[in-house]
C-alpha cells in the first residue's frame, strides 16, 4: 500500500494572489501535486474551461452537492458558491499523491477542522511589513484608509493563527519556492519518514 499523500491548504485574505500562485506552482513541469478542481456557481470569465478551471454548476445543482455531503468544504463568497469535491481529494490521497487547494480562509476552517493532519499555507499579503511601518511610524495619523487599512491588517494577521506556515508573497516565484520547501520538508517529519522506515523493516526482515 502506498503512503497517503499531503492534502496541501493555500489560502489567505481576498486580493493576496493566491490564484496567481497557485498558477505558477502548476505552470511548473516538474510539479508533483494534484490540483483539486473546485465547483463553483459563478459564471466563467473568458478563457475559463469546464472541467479544467471549475467545475461550473447551477445553484440548484451546488445545493444538491452540499445536501449529499458531496463536498469536503464550501463557502458562499462574493454571492457565489465555491467547494471542494471530496471523492477526488479522497481518492487520490489514498493513491499516496498530494493534493493541493487553493481556497478561502472560511473553507480553509472547515478543511482544517475535517483534515487537522494537512498542510495549512497563510499566503500573507506582500503590503503587510510596510503597512505595519507605517501604522507604528506614523500612529498619530488618523487618515481614514489608513485607519482602514489597520483594520484590515489585523483581520488578516488574526487569521494566520489556524495555519502552519505563512508565506509572504512579495515575488510570486519567491512565494513559490517557499510553498515547495515547505511542502518537501513537511514529507520528512519524523512521523512520516519513521512509518516508512517501520513498514520497511517489517518487509525486509
Ligand atoms: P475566483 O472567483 O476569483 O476564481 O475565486 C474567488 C475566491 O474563491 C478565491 O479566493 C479562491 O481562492 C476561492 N475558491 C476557489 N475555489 C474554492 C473552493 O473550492 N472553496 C472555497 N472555499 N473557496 C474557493
Amino acid at each position: 500500500m502506498s503512503e497517503r499523500g499531503l492534502l496541501i491548504v493555500l489560502s489567505g485574505p481576498s486580493g493576496v494572489g493566491k490564484g496567481t500562485v497557485r498558477k505558477a506552482i502548476f505552470s511548473k513541469p516538474n510539479t508533483k501535486f494534484q490540483y483539486s478542481i473546485s465547483m463553483t456557481t459563478r459564471k466563467p470569465r473568458e478563457g475559463e474551461i469546464d472541467g479544467v478551471d471549475y467545475f461550473f454548476k447551477s445553484r440548484e445543482e451546488f445545493e444538491v452537492l452540499i445536501k449529499n455531503n458531496k463536498l469536503l468544504e464550501w463557502a458562499e463568497y462574493v454571492g457565489n458558491y465555491y467547494g471542494t469535491p471530496v471523492d477526488y481529494v479522497e481518492q487520490t490521497l489514498q493513491d499516496g499523491k498530494d493534493v493541493f487547494l487553493e481556497i478561502e480562509v472560511q473553507g480553509a476552517l472547515q478543511v482544517r477542522n475535517a483534515f487537522p493532519e494537512g498542510l495549512f499555507i497563510f499566503l500573507a499579503p506582500p503590503s503587510l511589513k510596510e503597512l505595519k511601518n507605517r501604522i507604528v511610524t506614523r500612529g498619530t495619523e488618523s487618515d481614514d484608509l489608513i485607519l482602514n487599512r489597520m483594520r484590515v491588517a489585523k483581520e488578516e494577521i488574526e487569521m494566520m493563527d489556524a495555519y502552519d506556515y505563512v508565506v509572504e508573497n512579495d515575488q510570486v516565484d519567491l512565494a513559490c519556492e517557499r510553498i515547495n520547501a515547505i511542502v518537501i520538508a513537511e514529507h520528512l517529519k519524523r512521523e512520516r519518514v519513521a512509518a516508512r522506515y517501520k513498514n520497511m523493516l517489517e518487509v525486509d526482515f
